[in-house]
C-alpha cells in the first residue's frame, strides 16, 4: 500500500520540499534539521497509509498539526513528517453536544465560531491559529482554564492510528492506555490522533474586560495584593498579568509597565461585570497608567488582541515555569521576567490557576497555582543571542520558586525541566513502549533524553 495518496508525498528532490517542511510553522525561527519526505495527507486514510509507508521504509512518523510548537518539534532529521493542514472536518452531535474534530483544526478561528452558531463553547488557546491536535495533547491552558480546567479534560475520545498503521478509537472504555496519554503526553504520543471528540459547554452570554495598566514600580505591592485577591475572584474570571511595553488604544509606546487583566465570562453582561469587582480593591488604582473597568467585550476582540501580541513569522525564543513557594519570593523571583524585559515586543505573563483543584487522572498531571511564561520576539536574527542571554539569567534566577515548565511554550534542546508527576511519566513511558515498541513515532526532542522530566539543577 505505498504511494497511495489523496494528498501527497513531498521528497527532498521536489522544488516546493523547503515549503512543505517549514511553510506551515509558526515560529520564524526555523531549525536546520529536515525529514526524508514530507506527506501532505488529506484524509484519514492517507494517514493509516503514511504511517505503513514509513513502517515499510524504516522512517520515523513526526506529526505536525497546526505547526504553532515554538520549538518546531514536528521537525526532525530523517523520517516522515506527516502534516495534516490539508485534512480539516467538524462536526457536531445534537444529543451528546460533542463536537469532533481533526486535529488541524483552528481553535479560535474556526472550532469558535463554528460551536458560537450552534450556541455551544469550547476553551481552545488563546491564540486564534493555534491547532488543536498539538494544543490537546499537552494538556492545553484554552480560554479560562482557571475555572473550566485545562482542555485536555474535556476530550472523552480520541481516533488514533497505531503503530502497526491501524485506526482505532480510544475512550475510557477502550483503548484507555492511549486514551490516557493522549491527554498531557504532548510531543511524545505513540500514534498519530486523526481526530479528537469534545464535550462542549454553554456559549457564555456575557464577556467582561478589566484592564490596569501600572508602571514597574507598583509590580511588587499590586502582584503581592494579586496573589491573595485571587482567591476571592470568582472562577468564571480569568486572571492574568502581562509584563510588556503599555500603548494607547493606537498602538502608541507609553513605556515599560505590565497590566492586571480580569476577563469575566458569565451567563449575561452585568453578571460578568459584577465578577470583577475585585479588581476595584487594587493598591496601586490610583497611580494606573490607563484603567478600562469591566468593559463589555466579545471573542473577536480577544482574537484581535492575541494577533496583535503574536505576529506569525516573527521570530521568537521563549521559556516558562511553573511558579511555586511563598508568594513573597515569588513576586520577587519572577520581577525581573516582568520588568527588565529586553526589547519592546517581548512579554511575560502570569496567569492565575488559583485556588489550584485535584486533577482527573491523565498525563498531564504538573500545575502550580501560577503559570509564567516569557516570549521574546524580533525580526533580526542578530538579535537571538541577546534575547536568548537575557532569558536564560532570568530563568534562573527563578529557580528557587520554579516546580517544572509546561510542555506548550518548552524547547528541551535548551532547557530541561519536569513536565509530568514521576509517576506519571514512569507510565506513559510503559504505554510507549508497549505501543511503539520499534519507535515509530518521534518520542520528546531534547538535549540529553536520558534526563527527561528533571529539573536540570536537581541532577
Ligand atoms: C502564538 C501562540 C499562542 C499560543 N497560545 C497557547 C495557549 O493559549 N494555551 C496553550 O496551552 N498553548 C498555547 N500555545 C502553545 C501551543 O499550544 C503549542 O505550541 C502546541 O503544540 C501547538 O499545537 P499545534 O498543533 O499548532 O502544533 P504542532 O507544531 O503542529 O504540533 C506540536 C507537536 O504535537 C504533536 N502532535 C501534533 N498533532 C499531533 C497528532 N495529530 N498526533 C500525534 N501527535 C501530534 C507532534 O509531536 C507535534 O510536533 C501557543 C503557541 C503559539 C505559537
Amino acid at each position: 500500500m505505498t504511494g497511495q495518496f489523496t494528498g501527497r508525498l513531498v521528497t527532498r528532490d521536489d522544488p516546493d520540499f523547503e515549503d512543505a517542511v517549514l511553510g506551515r510553522v509558526f515560529n520564524g525561527r526555523r531549525p536546520s534539521r529536515r525529514p526524508d519526505a514530507v506527506l501532505l495527507a488529506e484524509t484519514e486514510q492517507d494517514i493509516v497509509a503514511g504511517v505503513r509507508l514509513a513502517a515499510e521504509r524504516g522512517w520515523t512518523v513526526s506529526v505536525r498539526s497546526g505547526g504553532h510548537a515554538w520549538a518546531v518539534w514536528s521537525v526532525r532529521d530523517g523520517g516522515l513528517l506527516i502534516d495534516l493542514g490539508g485534512y480539516r472536518e467538524l462536526s457536531y452531535d445534537e444529543a451528546t453536544q460533542v463536537v469532533s474534530a481533526t486535529p488541524s483544526v483552528k481553535g479560535g478561528e474556526e472550532l469558535t465560531p463554528y460551536l458560537e452558531e450552534r450556541g455551544r463553547f469550547f476553551n481552545g488557546g488563546h491564540c486564534p491559529s493555534v491547532g488543536i491536535g498539538g494544543f490537546l495533547l499537552q494538556g492545553g491552558q484554552g480560554w479560562n482554564q482557571r475555572g473550566w480546567g485545562w482542555a485536555a479534560e474535556s476530550v472523552v475520545a480520541v481516533d488514533v492510528v497505531t503503530a502497526e498503521g491501524e485506526l482505532v478509537r480510544c475512550d475510557a472504555t477502550q483503548n484507555a492506555d492511549l486514551y490516557w496519554a493522549a491527554r498531557g503526553s504532548g510531543p511524545s504520543f505513540p500514534g498519530v490522533v486523526t481526530r479528537f471528540h469534545l464535550a462542549t459547554r454553554p456559549l457564555f452570554g456575557g464577556l467582561a474586560h478589566t484592564v490596569q495598566g501600572y508602571r514597574n514600580e507598583d509590580f511588587t505591592d499590586v502582584m503581592t495584593w494579586l496573589y491573595e485577591a485571587t482567591h476571592r475572584i470568582p472562577d468564571n474570571v480569568e486572571i492574568v498579568v502581562v509584563g510588556m511595553t503599555l500603548r494607547t488604544p493606537e498602538g502608541e509606546s507609553l513605556g515599560p509597565g505590565f497590566i492586571v487583566t480580569g476577563l469575566a465570562f458569565a451567563d449575561d453582561l452585568p453578571a460578568a461585570q459584577d465578577s470583577l469587582a475585585i479588581f476595584r480593591e487594587s493598591p496601586a488604582l490610583s497611580r494606573a497608567v490607563f484603567v478600562k473597568d469591566a468593559a463589555p467585550s466579545s471573542l473577536a476582540e480577544q482574537r484581535v488582541e492575541q494577533e496583535r501580541s503574536n505576529p506569525e513569522h516573527a521570530q521568537y525564543i521563549c521559556d516558562n515555569i511553573w511558579a511555586e513557594g511563598d508568594p513573597a519570593e515569588i513576586v520577587e523571583r519572577i520581577r525581573p521576567l516582568f520588568t527588565e524585559l529586553p526589547t519592546p515586543n517581548a512579554f511575560t505573563i502570569w496567569m492565575s490557576n488559583l485556588p489550584t483543584r485535584a486533577l482527573p487522572d491523565m498525563a498531564f498531571s504538573l500545575a502550580t497555582g501560577a503559570y509564567v511564561a516569557t516570549y521574546c520576539c524580533y525580526d533580526d536574527p542578530a538579535e537571538e543571542d541577546a534575547n536568548r542571554a537575557w532569558l536564560e539569567q532570568a530563568m534562573a534566577n527563578a529557580q528557587p520558586v520554579t516546580a517544572g515548565q509546561y510542555l506548550g511554550d518548552s524547547d528541551f534542546t535548551r532547557r530541561q525541566l519536569r513536565f509530568m508527576a514521576d509517576d506519571n511519566f514512569a507510565k506513559l513511558q510503559e504505554i510507549i513502549r508497549a505501543r511503539d515498541p520499534e519507535g515509530r513515532f518521534a518520542r520528546y526532542l531534547a538535549k540529553d533524553p536520558a534526563t527527561l522530566n528533571r529539573n536540570h539543577w536537581e541532577l
